[in-house]
């Protein structure tokens, strides 16, 4: 992310879908598990009470 706002027009990520779903995912990145966000954008947690990701509902 760093690279591609450093080398492009990007300004910005948003993350509120992926920290939706792994809340601690900063913390997962930094600690240099840098696969890519469980997150698959499919727009559910906006019908969860709650607004949660629907692969954490249990
Ligand atoms: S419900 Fe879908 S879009 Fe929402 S956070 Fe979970 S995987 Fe991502």
């Amino acid at each position: 992310m760093e690279e591609i706002l450093n080398n492009s027009n990007i300004e910005y990520f948003a993350l509120g879908r992926p920290l939706t779903c792994e809340p601690d995912l900063v913390n997962r990145w930094a600690s240099g598990d840098t696969k890519e966000p469980r997150c698959v954008s499919c727009n559910k947690c906006y019908y969860t009470p709650g607004k949660r990701c629907i692969l954490n509902l249990r």
